[in-house]
């Protein structure tokens, strides 16, 4: 379905972003994969990838808090590829605590890598995209940009922002062939979420046990995690044709969860 298409999905190393690139080579797209990690899994990663899109795969170390390096990273998959079609925006990271306590340092990442780095992908990418009249641009928001929970004050924030950017980008772009939505998973079980679980358990003062069954899928009226395949084949859907007239959405995959 992606032949000839290519993709960057930031934040790839690891989870729903490793999930969506692996997915969207399948459909044989070029990729170019990104985030942190072990060199050599990362390699091994970025050599599957190649195999499975029967095309290019390159990795790209960008720290998604440094615009310069978020060019760099467009610049260099544009070189390679010819064109950047697809651009999903997943990296992403959390911290709990108080706001009173919260760290600046903390925000100020969670606002840079969550929100901030959309910004400066879409606008390196989206004048390429409405040139050729086709582009896709997703974005990993969360239940989070809908509900708040407390103690995520900066998450929270950073994900209200980025379905608002989703939103402003649609509008900007509607008439061009490029549409521009946000996926919002519920609870996922992915090295993201078992980190967050310790801290969760010490700034409720309650068990971790408690933390799974009492504040996450407490939440969530299905009883269980959203699977990665689940989030991955929603963003296979929204490159499809038949999400050609889907923008400007955020799609829920939380179980039911925002419904309450
Ligand atoms: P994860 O921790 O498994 O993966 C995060 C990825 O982002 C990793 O590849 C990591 O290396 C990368 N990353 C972190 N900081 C980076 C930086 N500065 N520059 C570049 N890459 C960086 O997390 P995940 O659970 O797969 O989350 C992916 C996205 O989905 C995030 O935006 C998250 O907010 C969102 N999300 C996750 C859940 C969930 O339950 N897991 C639910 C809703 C939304």
């Amino acid at each position: 379905m992606l032949k000839g298409k290519s993709a960057i999905i930031t934040g790839s190393t690891s989870g729903i972003g490793r999930g969506i690139a692996t997915m969207l080579a399948r459909e044989g797209a070029d990729v170019m994969i990104n985030g942190f990690g072990d060199k050599a899994e990362i390699e091994a990663l970025r050599q599957e990838l190649a195999k499975l899109c029967g095309g290019t795969c390159l990795y790209s170390p960008a720290d998604m808090m440094k615009p310069a390096e978020i060019k760099d990273m467009v610049d260099q998959a544009e070189s390679a590829f010819g064109s950047v079609d697809i651009v999903v925006n997943n990296a992403g990271i959390q911290f709990v605590a108080p706001i009173e306590e919260f760290p600046v340092d903390k925000w100020d990442a969670i606002i840079a890598i969550n929100m901030n780095a959309a910004f400066h992908t879409i606008r390196h990418t989206l004048s390429g995209m409405k040139a050729r009249g086709w582009g896709r641009i997703i974005n990993l928001a969360s239940a989070h940009s809908l509900v708040a929970s407390p103690y995520k004050s900066a998450y929270v924030t950073a994900k209200h922002g980025l379905v608002g950017m989703t939103k402003t980008v649609a509008l900007e772009c509607a008439q061009d062939g490029v549409t521009v939505n946000a996926i919002s998973p519920g609870y996922v079980m992915t090295p993201l979420v078992a980190g967050q679980i310790p801290d969760t358990a010490r700034a409720r003062g309650i068990s971790e046990e408690d933390v799974i069954q009492n504040v996450m899928l407490a939440r969530q009226p299905t009883k269980r995690f959203i699977s990665i395949e689940e989030v991955a084949d929603t963003a296979k859907f929204l490159c499809s044709s038949a999400a050609n007239s889907i923008t400007g959405a955020n799609i829920s995959i939380d179980g039911g969860w925002t419904a309450a």
